[in-house]
């Protein structure tokens, strides 16, 4: 890690909020560019809302929302302005952080001399502007996967130790949405340089902007804004109180751990094996997940090789393939040992929920499997298999 290096969580996290107007908003992608940031952020793409490079506020999903459920996902228009007015898509974040694929090394032979060439690491600041609080979440936790163990992630480092987090307050939830059960939402706490709410109310657009970390005020430093009053604090309070209401999904986490480590031969898990087709969408979609391959590829000529890392997911086939043939063959062991490592053994390897109920893998599941709904029914089974007491 770069020395001297602070992650936003190990900041102070006493906040201070602006507000800035909706004409004034394009001077903060300004800002970000003169600082040396490349802009991520929502945008339209592939028929959702994607994260992808922006030039501008005019690449924002202005007017667009989402309608989602399971096996779900359907672009609309909104009948206001609004820049953030959807819920998360598609992508997460880790894409940025670790992406899919990445090349590790090379190896160029000639007649007497091999060379290997390990790959640079990323150099360019990124900002990722329209982070959740269900996502900011899902990074912290990455962190603690890939920078807070015995190994750090040297690929994951050089990424996340520069980048810039500009959170957003969720105005909305969707049918999939469940981040108040998972306490990762939805209003975004801590672990962000700035965090914005966008306000539209009579005619009025604004944001009001909480200044997260000493690199945020910097940002803030070159854009107009007014100073707030205690009825900004007010304002957040009531967009969060509402999109809490409006969550779609629950998942009871009462002692979880051991209920799913208690039932690893339950027949729900038949149940779903039944529906699942382990196409790993779910892990993929996932902002926590982060298994991973590596393979080696040659030219023809045998002079050249690579060696690259690509995600990989306990739903495939060769994901625990050993000598002796493959450790979860079947359908079952695999959705089950998934679920058990996000909302049980995860606490055991990383002390905090493997699940953040962004509601990723409901939507993108093309058969509509639900986890606060596997979740459930064992549960209620459980119940119902207690006898009444006298
Ligand atoms: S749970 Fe759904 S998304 Fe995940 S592997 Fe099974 S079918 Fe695919
Ligand atoms: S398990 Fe599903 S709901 Fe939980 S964080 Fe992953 S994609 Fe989101």
């Amino acid at each position: 890690m770069k020395k001297g290096v602070t992650f936003p969580d190990a900041l102070s996290t006493e906040k201070k909020a602006v507000s800035v107007a909706r004409k004034d908003f394009p001077a903060l992608f300004d800002s970000l560019r003169t600082n040396g940031f490349r802009i991520l952020g929502p945008t339209l793409g592939e028929g959702a809302i994607v994260y992808d490079e922006l030039n501008g506020i005019d690449d924002l999903p202005k007017g667009w929302t989402d309608e989602q459920d399971g096996a779900v996902y359907r672009l609309k228009k909104r009948d206001d302005e609004a820049l953030f007015g959807y819920n998360v898509g598609p992508h997460a974040w880790k894409k940025f952080l670790f992406p899919s694929k990445h090349r590790l090394w090379l190896a160029e032979a000639s007649a007497n001399d091999l060379k290997i060439t390990e790959e640079k690491q990323a150099t360019q600041k990124f900002a990722f502007i329209g982070v959740r609080a269900c996502e900011l979440k899902a990074i912290l936790i990455q962190d603690k996967v890939f920078l807070r163990g015995e190994h750090v992630d040297p690929v994951y480092q050089a990424r996340r130790e520069d980048a810039l987090l500009i959170a957003v307050n969720c105005t909305q939830a969707g049918k999939t949405c469940f981040c108040v059960s998972m306490d990762a939402g939805p209003r975004a706490e801590s672990g962000f340089d700035l965090c914005l709410s966008e306000v539209l109310k009579e005619g009025e657009h604004y944001f009001i902007v909480e200044i997260g970390s000493e690199q945020g005020a910097e940002i803030m430093t070159n854009v107009p804004h007014s100073n707030e009053t205690r009825e900004a604090e007010k304002t957040i309070q009531t967009i969060a109180a509402k999109t809490a209401e409006q969550m779609g999904r629950v998942m009871d986490t009462e002692n979880i751990q051991s209920l799913l480590q208690d039932n690893f031969d339950h027949p729900r898990w038949d149940d779903v094996a039944s529906r699942c087709l382990t196409c790993a969408n779910c892990t993929m979609a996932c902002p926590t997940c982060f298994c991973s391959t590596v393979e080696d590829v040659t030219d023809i000529t045998g002079d050249h090789a690579e060696r690259w890392r690509q995600w990989d997911s306990c739903f495939t086939m060769d994901f625990t393939y050993m000598n002796h043939g493959h450790t979860r063959a079947s359908a079952k062991s695999r959705y089950r040992q998934w679920m058990t490592h996000k909302l049980s053994t995860w606490f055991d390897q990383f002390g905090t929920s493997g699940c953040v109920g962004c509601g990723r893998c409901i939507t993108w599941c093309p058969v509509a499997i639900d986890i606060t709904e596997e979740v459930r029914a064992i549960r209620e089974s459980q119940t119902e298999a207690k006898p009444a007491s006298s």
